[in-house]
C-alpha cells in the first residue's frame, strides 16, 4: 500500500502496532483507492502513550525556554525542507489540491512551530510589589499532559497548532489524529523526534471517537485541545468538566459574510471564492452566508458564475488544478444532501449542484441565490462547497441577520466605507472577522469561536495562556500578624 506507515501508532520515539485494534482504512478521495490500513488504539495503546507522555513530562519542562524552543524551531526547519513530501501525503490523506498543500499545510504547521519555539524562552510570571516591602511573583507552569484531538480537513496543521504551544509550556501531549486522516500527524511526532525532542513528548495515537473519549476522561489529562464539530465539543468539554480539565474547542461555524453595495466586487467575488470553495468548502471559518446588498446582487453573482468557470477540477497532484474532491463519500453525501434541501425549500441554484461522475468524490462549487434565512442551507454547516447567497437593504438588518445564529467562529465584511466597516465588526458576534478580505489565519493573530463556536483561542501570545497556567506566591518580608 502506497503510503503505508510503519505502524499505526508512533510511542516514546517508536512506531508501536496493536492489530487487535478496530481496522482504518484511507482512502485517496481522488480515486477510492485504500492508500493505507491502520488499527485503532487498544485500551492497551492508549495507556501507553499516556504513560509515556506523563513520563516526560518533567524533564522537558525543567529544559529552558531556550532549549525548547530550539527544537520546535528545528522541527520547523524540517517541516520546510519536506514540504513537497509532506505535501503530497497531505493531498492523499485529504484530497486536497496539492496547489494548496504546498503552500498552506505543512508551512502553516512550521509556521506554529517556528513562533512557539520563538516565544518559549519569554515565557515568564511577574513580579508584583504590595505594601511594606512584601511581594508576591507568580511562577508560570505548564498543566502536564495535554490531550490534541483532531479534525480531517488540515492534519499537519491541526496536530502543530496544538502541539507547538503546548510544547512551548513545557506540556507534553498526546495527539490523535481523525481517523479520515491519520497519515501526516505520524510525520510530525517523527520529526520532533528527529528535531531532538526527548522521546514521549508527543505521542500520537490513531482511533475512532471513543478512543478520543478515553483519553479525555482519564485522570493523568490536564488538558483537552479538540477541532471539531458542535455535536463532538459537547460531548468533550461535559466530559472534561467532570475531571476539572482545561479545555479549548475549535468546533464549526455557519460565518457571515457582508457585501455592501460600494465593495470593490471583484475583491468581495475573491473573498467569497477563498471563504467557501478552498479546500473544497471544508474550512470551518467558511463565510457560507453571503449577504449582498441589493444594488449589486446580480452584478454579483454574474461576476461569481464568471470566476467559478475558471476552476479547474480534477487530479489533485497535477499542481494546476485548485479544485479537488472531498474527503470522503460520506462528506460528499452530505454536501448532495443539503444541496437537495436547498432546492426543495426553494432557494435558486445559480451554478454547480452536482456530483462529478467518477470513483473520486467530487462535486462541483455550488451557489444557491434568493437564500431566506430560515431555509436549511443557511442555518446548518454543510462543510462542503455550497454557497448561500441573500440579499439585505440595510445595515441594521443585515448586522442582526449575521448574528442570527448559534455560531459564532468567523465574520467578514467588504465596504469601501471606512467607518461602516469598523461599525460592524463591532456588532458582529464572532471570534475572528475580516475587513475586506476573508479566512486568512496567520500564527501571530489569535483564532478561535465565540458562541457555539468554541472557547479559548488558538495562535498567537493568547494560546500560552489556554496551555499554562500561574502559580502566585506571596512574599513576606515583614513578621506575621495575627490575632491573638
Ligand atoms: P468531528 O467532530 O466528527 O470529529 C473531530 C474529532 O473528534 C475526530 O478526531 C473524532 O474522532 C473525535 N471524536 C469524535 N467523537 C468523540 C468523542 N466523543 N470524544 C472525543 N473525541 C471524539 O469533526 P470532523 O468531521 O472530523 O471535522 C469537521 C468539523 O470540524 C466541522 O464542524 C468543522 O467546522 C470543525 N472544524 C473546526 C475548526 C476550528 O478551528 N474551529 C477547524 C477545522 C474543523
Amino acid at each position: 500500500m502506497k503510503f503505508q506507515p510503519k505502524a499505526s501508532h508512533f510511542i516514546n520515539g517508536a512506531y508501536v502496532e496493536d492489530t487487535n485494534g478496530a481496522l482504518i482504512d484511507v482512502i485517496y478521495p481522488a480515486t477510492g483507492e485504500v492508500i493505507a490500513r491502520l488499527h485503532s488504539a487498544t485500551p492497551d495503546i492508549v495507556n501507553q502513550a499516556l504513560n509515556s507522555t506523563k513520563n516526560a513530562q518533567a524533564e522537558w519542562a525543567a529544559l529552558t525556554g531556550t532549549e525548547r524552543g530550539r527544537i520546535l524551531r528545528r522541527a520547523a526547519d524540517i517541516m520546510r525542507e519536506r514540504n513537497r513530501e509532506l505535501s503530497i501525503l497531505e493531498t492523499h490523506d485529504t484530497g486536497k489540491p496539492l496547489q494548496e498543500t504546498l503552500v498552506a499545510d505543512a508551512t502553516s504547521g512550521a509556521d506554529a512551530l517556528e513562533y512557539f519555539g520563538g516565544l518559549a524562552a519569554s515565557l515568564t510570571g511577574e513580579h508584583i510589589p504590595l505594601g511594606g516591602g512584601d511581594f508576591v511573583y507568580t511562577i508560570r507552569e505548564a498543566l502536564g499532559v495535554c490531550v490534541g484531538i483532531g479534525a480531517w480537513n488540515y492534519p499537519t496543521q491541526i496536530a502543530c497548532w496544538k502541539g507547538a504551544p503546548a510544547l512551548a509550556c513545557g506540556n507534553t501531549m498526546v495527539f490523535k489524529p481523525s481517523e479520515t486522516t491519520p497519515l501526516s500527524a505520524l510525520q510530525v511526532a517523527e520529526i520532533l523526534i528527529e528535531a531532538g525532542a526527548p522521546k514521549g513528548v508527543y505521542n500520537v495515537i490513531q482511533g475512532y471517537g471513543d478512543v478520543g473519549a478515553s483519553l479525555v476522561t482519564d485522570p493523568r489529562v490536564a488538558k483537552v485541545s479538540l477541532t471539531g464539530s458542535v455535536p463532538t465539543g459537547r460531548k468533550v468539554y461535559a466530559a472534561a468538566a467532570d475531571g476539572m480539565k482545561h479545555v479549548t474547542m475549535e468546533l464549526g461555524g455557519k460565518s457571515p459574510m457582508i457585501v455592501f453595495d460600494d465593495a470593490d466586487i471583484e475583491n468581495a467575488v475573491s473573498g467569497a471564492i477563498l471563504g467557501n470553495f478552498y479546500s473544497s468548502g471544508q474550512v470551518c471559518s467558511n463565510g457560507t452566508r453571503v449577504f449582498v446588498q441589493k444594488g449589486i446582487k446580480e452584478a454579483f453573482l454574474k461576476r461569481l458564475s464568471e470566476r467559478l468557470e475558471n476552476a479547474i477540477i480534477g487530479d489533485p497532484l497535477d499542481e494546476n488544478v485548485n479544485f479537488g474532491p472531498m474527503v470522503s463519500e460520506n462528506q460528499l453525501n452530505i454536501a448532495l444532501s443539503y444541496v437537495e434541501k436547498g432546492k426543495a425549500e426553494g432557494a435558486r441554484l445559480v451554478y454547480g449542484g452536482t456530483r462529478i461522475e467518477g470513483d473520486g468524490y467530487y462535486m462541483q462549487p455550488t451557489v444557491f441565490a434568493d437564500v431566506a434565512d430560515d431555509m436549511s442551507i443557511a442555518r446548518e454547516e454543510i462543510f462542503g462547497p455550497v454557497m448561500s447567497v441573500l440579499d439585505f437593504d440595510t445595515e441594521q438588518e443585515v448586522l442582526a441577520r449575521a448574528n442570527d445564529t448559534e455560531f459564532g467562529l468567523a465574520a467578514g465584511v467588504f465596504t469601501n466605507d471606512l467607518t461602516r466597516a469598523h461599525r460592524i465588526v463591532a456588532g458582529f458576534e464572532a471570534g475572528t472577522c475580516y475587513i475586506n478580505t476573508y479566512n486568512l489565519a496567520p500564527v501571530e493573530a489569535p483564532f478561535g469561536g465565540s458562541k457555539m463556536s468554541g472557547v479559548g483561542r488558538e495562535n498567537s501570545k493568547l494560546a500560552i495562556n489556554h496551555f499554562s497556567e500561574m502559580k502566585t506566591v506571596y512574599v513576606s518580608m515583614n513578621d506575621v500578624a495575627a490575632p491573638y
